[in-house]
């Protein structure tokens, strides 16, 4: 089976049972697995050519849900992600996958616009594709790595409590900023995240870890804050006075 997820084509055919790879990429391994109790040359030809097209097809969705620029995922892909894996109103399987240790987090250049005013566009774009490496290089496999828009970038920390996500996202920005840029030199970073939740959606999600973004850049930029943290210690204010229980 694994001979079959790293090959682009059908690889391992075992008496009546067929795999083909589907969508290949960072986070998905996908491969359809069909067993049959017999297999002719016409059957065996046809289902051939329509998974090959059915391959493409995907392909080319996959494509488009991919920043052209940094070659992390985009919006697009960020927002089926998010609404797949944080939809309370979705099925069960979906739900297990939003297990209460997972994490969102937004990630904002400090001050980006300055690398464009001083060094013009091209630079910006170069510091952009670096650093979308340097997430690539510092963040595990596991987590979902997006470009968000402009100079932001979110990530789902999967299989991490805050306190975890905390670590990780602060041994990332201490590494990040100390990358030194051609010509533009190094960049700080401003990050804000939260827990997700089985009761909470895509949108509030979003705007929790955006509330403790926007707290870290008031605050004097260059910081990781968590957005439970800041509202059980007053410097948030949520809109329903429940407390909210973390680490
Ligand atoms: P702050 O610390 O408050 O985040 O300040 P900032 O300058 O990073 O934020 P601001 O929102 O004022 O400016 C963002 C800049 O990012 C402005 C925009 O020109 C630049 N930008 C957005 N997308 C791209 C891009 O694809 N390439 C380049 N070179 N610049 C971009
Ligand atoms: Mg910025
Ligand atoms: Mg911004």
């Amino acid at each position: 089976i694994l001979d079959a997820i790293e090959s682009p084509k059908l690889t391992n055919r075992q008496g009546s049972t067929l795999i083909y790879p589907i969508a290949i990429d960072r986070n998905t391994k996908e491969f359809i697995l069909i067993k049959l109790s017999q297999l002719s040359e016409p059957l065996s030809f046809f289902l051939d050519t329509f998974f090959h097209i059915y391959k493409n097809h995907t392909e080319l969705l996959l494509a488009a849900e991919i920043d052209e620029l940094t070659g992390l995922q985009n919006r697009k892909a960020f927002d089926r992600i998010c609404n797949s894996l944080f939809n309370p109103k979705l099925s069960s399987d979906d739900m297990e996958i939003t297990a209460s240790e997972t994490c969102f987090a937004m990630i904002d250049l400090d001050h980006f616009k300055q690398v464009n005013d001083e060094f013009g566009h091209l630079y910006g774009d170069e510091v952009l594709l670096l650093f979308a490496q340097l997430m690539i290089r510092e963040f595990r496999t596991s987590d979902f790595l997006f470009r968000y828009g402009g100079e932001e970038f979110a990530v789902i920390l999967t299989d991490a409590n805050p306190g975890a996500a905390y670590e990780i996202l602060e041994r990332f920005r201490k590494s990040a900023e100390l990358f030194n840029y051609p010509q533009v030199g190094c960049k700080t970073m401003s990050i804000g995240y939260t827990v997700t939740d089985i009761d909470k959606n895509a949108a509030l999600i979003i705007d929790e870890a955006d509330q403790a973004l926007y707290y870290s850049k008031k605050n004097g930029r260059n910081q990781t804050n968590c957005f439970l943290r800041l509202v059980d210690s007053g410097e948030i204010e949520t809109k329903e006075s429940e407390p909210i229980l973390y680490f």
